[in-house]
């Protein structure tokens, strides 16, 4: 079992497949990175195997599947059926901006996948487009369909930001209640990547907008990333806010990155590589690295109010 120096049981990675990515997103990726990873720098999905059985073997339980874009790479379907049948309780779920779900939906449900979030920013094709710098809209609310008919266990991601969709609080909320998903609101996090000039919109005015329409309770705090609340319907929705306290209290996650870094918060500066050891089937060295990245996971993100994180959301995963 993996516990880290403050008693939490680490049990749950996110596991980046790739940094690359076919939105350009104001919050996160605006501009094409000067350069991108050469592809012998990327661990194959073998190697990414080697380490996720490691893991799970350590006391892993759930693994999500993240980007950059996790759909651009290629035989996605085929890296979840290897953790899959390794093993079959794992909870895995993916992270996608859903463009290319209408392809590969059925196939990842075939595979294993058990839950997917899906980022939606706007329902207005201008505002999606203008976010994503692409032509979007259509698909993604086609993915999320079809996500849904698949019998996935979905989510929506919207992150809010001042001026650009923070007038669409209820739309969103209503389209995700309609559809019987949960919606979470993200407050933006701001990085020196994201467009200049974007302005967070915090959990006090995304909470307030709500109440004026609805009634809704917060449920007790679990280990997600997330605080619930429940409306009196039963609807539940989620908000995700970083910039929060007790945001870090019961984090129960660590991260690898597509080029081998494990990462042990989001908001921390260092991070360890497993490439070599897993390369030179040095198995013993890698669990050593995964032992000190859990153990050296800080109490608390590095995040002060008002900081701007050098971190690339794209290559972390978010
Ligand atoms: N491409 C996939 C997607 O967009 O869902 C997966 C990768 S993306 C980096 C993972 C999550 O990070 C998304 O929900 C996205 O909204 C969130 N994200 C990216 N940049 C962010 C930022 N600056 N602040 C808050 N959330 C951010
Ligand atoms: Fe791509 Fe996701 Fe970043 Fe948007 S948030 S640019 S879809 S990685």
């Amino acid at each position: 079992m993996l516990i880290d120096s403050f008693d939490r049981k680490i049990d749950y990675i996110r596991v980046s497949v790739t940094s690359r990515c076919n939105f350009r997103c104001l919050y996160c990726m605006p501009n094409t990175p000067f350069e991108w990873e050469p592809k012998e720098n990327i661990l194959s999905y073998e190697e990414m195997f080697e380490f996720l059985r490691l893991a799970i073997d350590e006391g892993i339980k759930k693994i999500r599947i993240t980007g950059g874009e996790p759909l651009l790479r290629k035989d996605l379907d085929k890296f979840i059926k290897m953790l899959h049948d390794y093993a079959p309780h794992l909870d895995l779920a993916l992270t996608t901006n859903g463009y290319y779900l209408p392809e590969y939906a059925s196939k990842l449900k075939k595979a294993g996948l058990k839950r997917v979030n899906i980022s939606l920013d706007s329902l207005k094709p201008e505002i999606a487009n203008k976010i994503a710098q692409k032509n979007i809209l259509d698909r993604v609310l086609n993915g999320i369909n079809i996500a849904i008919n698949e019998g996935f266990v979905v989510k929506l991601n919207t992150v809010v930001m001042k001026g650009i969709n923070d007038n669409e609080i209820l739309d969103l909320l209503e389209f995700a209640k309609n559809k019987g998903v949960i919606i979470r609101f993200i407050e933006f996090m701001e990085n020196e990547r994201a467009y200049p000039g974007i302005k967070r919109v915090g959990s006090e005015e995304i909470l307030n907008q709500i109440s004026k329409k609805y009634s809704f309770k917060e449920l007790p705090k679990d280990n997600s990333a997330s605080k619930y609340f429940e409306m009196e319907d039963g609807y539940k929705f989620g908000i995700i806010e970083p910039h929060n306290e007790d945001f870090c209290k019961s984090c129960n996650r660590i991260r690898l990155t597509a080029e081998g870094f494990l990462i042990p918060c989001l908001f921390f500066t260092e991070s360890y590589n497993i490439k070599e050891a897993i390369r030179q089937g040095d198995i013993k060295t890698a669990a050593e690295i995964l032992r000190d990245v859990v153990k050296n996971k800080p109490e608390k993100n590095d995040w002060q109010e008002d900081e701007v994180s050098t971190r690339a959301f794209w290559e972390t995963g978010g």
